[in-house]
């Protein structure tokens, strides 16, 4: 379902995407792991065309992204995204903001879209919460609406960037619980996370960034047991 091949990406004359192959597989949960500015943020982002490759091929869901005639907002129903930081809308309600897109882009009904909203709080466990302001809740509930909110659109892929990282620890593990029972579901998923050991729990393969290339991937037992690279070995040494 994810096809890129030599993908490439400069942000003025620094080049940070190097040509980048990779492809996942429907169903298959893949983490993207690497040092700081490595391009990891960068490569999700031109997985749903919020940055423009400078070359090379990003197919999607089906669709050429590369091809300036592909329509961004069918390609975004197929594709949700969770940022670090929430990006919930303050002014709405918690189910608002999970109802928002479906109403707006799939024309469903009201009604329809907010009992769709209610499963799907209740799935992230805040079913509770449905009337409550963003600002309410804590950083571990806003990002759990936020995966709700991704979900409202049924996408077939879910992009995760550092979906904790902005979290306080102790409400790391609620969203890393929400994102392992998701992982389960057959949806295709691929997570930059520095959560180490939930990659290794979770993703059926880990794929190593450094220097704008993929320089290793593969079972996360493969990567984190016996890494064949100096650098992934090195980048180990320091997270591990
Ligand atoms: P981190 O682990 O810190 O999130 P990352 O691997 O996600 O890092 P990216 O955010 O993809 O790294 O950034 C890769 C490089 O691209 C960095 O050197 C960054 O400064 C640069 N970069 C990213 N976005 C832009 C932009 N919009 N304009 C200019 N440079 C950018
Ligand atoms: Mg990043």
């Amino acid at each position: 379902v994810i096809d890129v091949v030599g993908l490439r990406k400069s942000f003025g004359s620094n080049e940070v995407l190097k040509g980048i192959d990779l492809s996942v597989n429907a169903g298959e949960v893949i983490s993207l792991i690497g040092p700081s500015g490595s391009g990891k943020s960068t490569i999700l982002r031109c997985l749903n065309r919020l940055e423009d490759p400078t070359s090379g091929t990003v197919r999607v869901a089906g669709f050429d992204l590369t091809d300036p005639k592909v329509d961004i907002n069918e390609v975004r129903r197929h594709v949700g995204m969770v940022f670090q930081h929430f990006n919930l809308f303050p002014n709405m309600s918690v189910i608002e903001n999970v109802m928002l897109a479906p109403v707006e882009t799939k024309k469903r009904s009201k009604d329809e879209a907010r009992k769709q909203a209610l499963a799907l709080l209740e799935r992230v466990g805040l079913k509770e919460k449905a009337d409550a302001r963003p600002s309410q809740l804590s950083g571990g509930q806003k990002q759990r609406v936020a995966i709700a909110r991704a979900l409202a659109m049924e996408p077939g892929i879910m992009l995760f960037d550092e979906a904790t990282s902005a979290l306080d620890p102790e409400m790391v593990g609620e969203v890393l619980e929400v994102i392992r029972e998701l992982a389960q579901t057959g949806i295709t998923m691929v997570l930059v996370t520095h959560e180490m050991g939930f990659a290794r729990e979770v993703c059926d393969r880990v794929v190593f960034m450094a220097d704008g290339v993929v320089c290793e991937e593969g079972a996360p037992e493969q990567v984190f047991g016996n890494p064949q690279t100096p650098r992934l070995q090195e980048f180990l040494s320091k997270v591990l």
